[in-house]
């Protein structure tokens, strides 16, 4: 039996955390490999490491000291090391880093993989196991990829018959070069961990009991999804639920690796169980396994008198996306009249351009944007084949007086997509929620 565990930032904050974790790891032998984060927030205001990192980077780009800065790094990691009472070495290592950067001989991103790579030193340290770089073993392509076989027969190798700490988020590039992945990728390392040694279970700790129904901070005291699917769960990460980076799927699903999220802070929970299916339904008069969403939309709406019979229409319209290299995220349509869903950020700084190579392509009689739009998604694999779902969503929002401006159910009926003004989305989430998940 052989569990890889993740421990995200805040399980890495303190030293009281790292005595959590080594609880937890004392707790069950099959717990070999251990995958960490930079520190995290000990407290809400509080600073991430990796965080500073990217400030201290920034800095220097523009000749700016970062020596405070640093100093918040540096004794962060000092810190800990003193209060657990463990000897290792990483004052010299610190102090030729911050030279680098003084120097501006460093990346920013092998700077930013620093915190998750000190994270790891200490916590090999702490435990006793042996530290494995992921500069030694997570080896991208040119392409930005992972190299999965290479990779995973490295890990292999480094790993074999013993217990490991491994740093998350970054890897190697074929030049030598660190490259970290997006942020939260800490996910993926450990995902990548399980794939490569054939693990049992992939447990990935954090601070919350498992996937909620609704983001914490905008219901209250949201109840745990006990059991996910590994489609539900794309649905939610893409959506919006923060709790899992989206590409931590792929390399546990292609080896069935249950995926199981815990909370260091509360061990003995049962957390979130994320599977390829489940025999049968925890609740089975429940039809939404979770809601989540995102703010800062736009929806650009074409209209034209007999759209539906005129042939690649649609084509033109996502050609002109594609060349300004916007990505589209949703594509409602009506019989004369076609919408395209995405976000403001990437819109706006081509909006002239985009509209104007419409209005000549696609000759629409009218063309409207509408921002400060939200995506609310409703997720859940009993929604498939049950009719008037989207009925009962519609009308709880509607008494909630809240407007819809768009509404989208993907082909396989794992998802409702409403689109509400931006002022609404807080309400939109609480409506459903009340009404349908508890
Ligand atoms: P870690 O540092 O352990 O990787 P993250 O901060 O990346 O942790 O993710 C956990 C956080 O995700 C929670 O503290 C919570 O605030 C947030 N979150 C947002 N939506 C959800 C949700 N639906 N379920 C659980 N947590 C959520
Ligand atoms: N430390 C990185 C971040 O803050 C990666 C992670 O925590 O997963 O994004
Ligand atoms: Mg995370």
């Amino acid at each position: 039996m052989l569990k890889v565990v993740k421990f995200g930032g805040s399980s890495m904050a303190d030293a009281g955390q790292y005595r959590k974790i080594r609880d937890i790891i004392l707790d069950d032998p099959a717990r070999q490999v251990v995958v960490v984060s930079a520190a995290g927030k000990r407290f809400s205001d509080d600073h991430k490491i990796t965080d500073l990192l990217y400030l201290c980077h920034a800095h220097s780009q523009y000749g700016v000291d970062c020596n405070r800065v640093f100093d918040m790094i540096k004794s962060r990691y000092q810190e800990i090391r003193a209060d657990l009472g463990i000897t290792v070495e990483i004052d010299d290592e610190l102090d030729a880093l911050k030279r680098r950067l003084d120097k501006k001989a460093i990346s920013q991103d092998e700077l930013a993989s620093r915190g998750e790579y000190f994270s790891a030193k200490l916590m090999a340290a702490y435990l006793g196991f042996k530290f494995v770089d992921s500069a030694d073993w997570v080896f991208f392509k040119m392409d930005g990829t992972v190299d999965k076989e290479k990779s995973y027969a490295a890990l292999k190798e480094l790993a074999a018959g013993e217990s490991v700490v491994i740093p998350g988020f970054y890897g190697k590039m074929p030049d030598g070069n660190i490259k970290t992945f997006t942020r939260g990728g800490s996910d993926i390392t450990g995902a990548l961990a399980a794939a490569a040694l054939d693990a049992d279970i992939y447990e990935n700790w954090t601070d919350v009991s498992g996937i909620l129904m609704a983001d914490p901070r905008i219901v209250e005291n949201p109840e745990t999804i006990p059991e996910v699917t590994y489609d539900e769960l794309r649905e939610l990460s893409y959506s919006g639920a923060q709790v899992l980076h989206e590409g931590t799927i792929f390399p546990v699903r292609e080896k069935s690796i249950p995926l199981n999220i815990r909370n260091t802070n509360a061990p003995a929970d049962a957390g979130t169980m994320i599977k390829e299916g489940f025999d049968t339904p925890v609740n089975p008069d429940r039809f939404i396994t979770g809601i989540t969403g995102k703010k800062n939309f736009s929806i650009i709406s074409i209209s034209k008198r007999g759209l539906s019979n005129e042939v690649g229409t649609l084509r033109k319209i996502l050609t002109v996306l594609e060349r300004h290299n916007i990505s589209v995220d949703y594509v409602p349509n009506g019989i004369d009249n076609v919408s395209v869903v995405l976000e403001t950020d990437a819109l706006t700084p081509n909006l002239y351009d985009v509209l104007q190579e419409i209005q000549a392509e696609v000759n629409p009689d009218t063309v409207d944007v509408h921002d400060q739009i939200a995506v609310v998604a409703a997720v859940g694999r009993h929604m498939a084949g049950r009719p008037g779902i989207s009925g009962k969503l519609f009308a709880a929002l509607g008494e909630a007086g809240i407007n819809i401006r768009m509404i989208n159910q993907g082909p396989d009926e794992l998802n409702i997509i409403f689109g509400v003004s931006n002022d609404d989305f807080a309400q939109a989430i609480r409506v459903l929620y009340n009404s349908f998940a508890k």
